[in-house]
């Protein structure tokens, strides 16, 4: 029985040509910045998505951090929403190691933050506060596309009150093939971006970050302060290049897939939030932990909540979503 894993898209098995581009790949020593690979990786984010420069990192959380640590000095403020990863999922990261102070606020129905409370957020110029300093958006947000407009709003609003502009964009490419644009035209918005390659791009490791080339030098000489700083590093970096070359398109089909889902366990009588990109969420309330038992019976890996995620990637086939719908039947009719 092969296993469905709808946890999360960050369980993709890289495939045998990305293993292939792996095992090939030139590499030298990324510290020294004589891995061939990584600066390509670097050069070709940085053209694609608009911006002077690019840093590879390990990971999307080490991404956003030093991002934080690159905009705000000790003592300053980011603006970001209440569920967002840089915030809740990233313990407490930009506090206890940038000692910049998180002012979260809840994020609206569509995924963004509303900019008049962010107005309202922003403090003063007064020694009693700290410094408002950058607004962290996140895009897709818990699988939620933000609309261009807004992002375009949030640019000028960035701008109007002095504050710079990150996007945690770890699923930027399912907003942008969701929207059928050109990556860019979400990050032409925003100061700094943060890619994740191992999530529905299927790389087994990696995250790059991007700015100006001021910007990423003190985010790489952060990167080496917090350990991250890695050897032949290329072997990962030829891995997102694939990525990049070859997996970008085809989250059309992970959107589909999700769609599928989402309409079957519709039908089946399960209350199911609105499906845009690769993620469904699903009311399960105090059936979580027997969804998630009776499933892995049927070989389908589920997280357990009440509010149920389950996520969509190369791994799964739509047979396999067909399985899981029924499987859900299944388990309603019990
Ligand atoms: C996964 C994720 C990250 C961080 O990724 P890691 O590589 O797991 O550290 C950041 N932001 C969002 C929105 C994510 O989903």
């Amino acid at each position: 029985m092969s296993v469905i894993d709808l946890r999360s898209d960050t369980v993709t098995q890289p495939t045998a040509g990305m293993l292939d581009a792996m095992a090939n790949a030139a590499t030298g020593d990324d510290v020294y910045g004589e891995d061939p690979t990584v600066n390509r990786l670097e050069a070709e984010l940085a053209r694609r998505l608009g911006f002077a420069a690019a840093l590879f990192v390990p990971t999307g959380t080490m991404s956003n951090l030093l991002s934080l640590m690159a905009h705000c000095e000790r003592g300053d403020e980011y603006i970001v929403g209440q569920q967002a990863h840089t915030y809740k999922y990233e313990g407490g990261g930009a506090a206890v190691l940038g000692s910049i102070q998180p002012q979260p606020l809840e994020v609206q129905a569509d995924g963004s933050l509303d900019l008049a409370q962010v107005a309202a957020a922003i403090k003063p110029d007064d020694f009693h506060f700290a410094r408002s300093r950058l607004l962290a958006l996140e895009n897709t947000m818990q699988g939620k596309v933000l609309p261009l407009e807004y992002l375009a709003q949030a640019r000028r609003f960035t701008r109007e009150y002095g504050l710079a502009l990150h996007l945690d964009g770890a699923r930027l490419y399912n907003a942008a093939v969701k929207l059928g644009v050109d990556a860019r035209e979400i990050t032409q918005h925003f100061d700094s971006v943060s890619v994740c390659l191992s999530k529905g791009l299927g790389a087994p490791v990696g995250s790059v970050l991007c700015g100006t080339a001021e910007f990423i030098a003190k985010a790489r000489r952060l990167r080496k302060m917090v350990g991250g700083g890695m050897r032949q590093a290329g072997i990962l970096a030829a891995a997102g290049l694939y990525a990049l070359d070859n997996n970008i398109q085809r989250l059309a089909d992970d959107h589909a897939n999700a769609q599928l889902l989402g309409e079957g366990l519709r039908a089946a009588g399960y209350e199911v939030e609105p499906v845009q990109t690769n993620m469904v969420y699903v009311k399960m309330g105090d059936k979580a932990e027997a969804i998630k038992a009776f499933a892995a019976t049927r070989g389908i890996k589920l997280s357990a909540a009440a509010r149920l995620r389950m996520v969509t990637h190369m791994d799964v086939s739509r047979a396999q979503i067909e399985q899981v719908v029924a499987t859900f039947v299944e388990f309603s009719r019990n």
